[in-house]
């Protein structure tokens, strides 16, 4: 069953006519959704971790949390730090149902992924998005993972495959648990779909936003341990650590 909403509307249109740059109405240049100036001033992630992403002052160091404990994903890849207007346009997206800016911000996302391709990034088999509760499903009505991964793969050419995770728990309650409880409720909370195979496959795992990226390791464990080659994490915004600003 396709649960996902189907989007054809003036995502389309970009590449036809010179648009207004959906951030500021001013007349966007060739194919881009955005002018050059807003792209610009979009808060593009600095100096970070190697492997989670996360803000760090200087260039190719590995924070110290990835040291002591290297998650079992490879690296974390996104564009953005989760600072204005990528903040606002993914909260329009995800709770206005705003679907032209979520395609707009993974149209992006392709673009960047693309680039890092053609650098030294190593093209993934298999798109996965992060499954959302049943609970957040039925409240939003669509999972915002799956349409960013699905647009990403349209627009890379990758597949992409929304049902081979489950989330078997809804995992709302976690704020009262202490670190150690959060991580094994959520270790129980996901599972491979019955009869999925993922062994020696390169995964990405597809978010909108990774925050303590608790939920990507879960994850990326599950696959790991069921045999997948490797695992990266695409996401449109890495939040600093709670208290510092990025
Ligand atoms: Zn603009
Ligand atoms: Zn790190």
């Amino acid at each position: 069953m396709r649960c996902q909403p189907r989007y054809k509307g003036p995502v389309y249109i970009w590449s036809k006519n010179k648009q207004p740059c959906l951030l500021c109405d001013e007349t966007a240049d060739g194919i881009s959704p955005v002018c050059t100036a807003c792209e610009t001033e979009l808060p593009w992630l600095g100096d970070h971790c190697q492997t989670c992403a996360l803000p760090l002052p200087a260039a190719g160091l590995t924070c110290g949390h990835c040291l002591k404990q290297p998650p079992a994903f490879e690296q974390v890849i996104t564009p953005w730090t989760y600072s204005f207007p990528v903040d606002s346009l993914i909260t329009r997206f995800k709770h206005n149902a705003k679907w032209p800016f979520g395609r707009l911000l993974a149209e992006l996302l392709a673009q960047y992924l693309q680039h890092r391709f053609e650098d030294d990034l190593e093209r993934p088999d298999l798109l996965i998005p992060v499954p959302l509760a049943n609970r957040r499903l039925r409240q939003r009505g669509f999972n915002q993972a799956a349409m960013l991964a699905q647009w990403l793969g349209t627009s890379l050419d990758i597949p992409c495959d929304e049902r081979l995770l489950l989330r078997t728990q809804d995992t709302d309650a976690q704020q009262a648990l202490n670190a150690e409880a959060r991580r094994k409720n959520l270790r129980n909370a996901f599972a491979l779909a019955p009869g999925a195979v993922v062994k020696g496959q390169h995964l990405a795992l597809v978010d909108d936003v990774l925050t303590t990226g608790a939920t990507a390791q879960a994850l990326a464990r599950l696959l790991m341990d069921t045999g997948a080659a490797r695992v990266d994490v695409y996401c449109l915004a890495r939040t600093p650590k709670p208290g510092e600003t990025p």
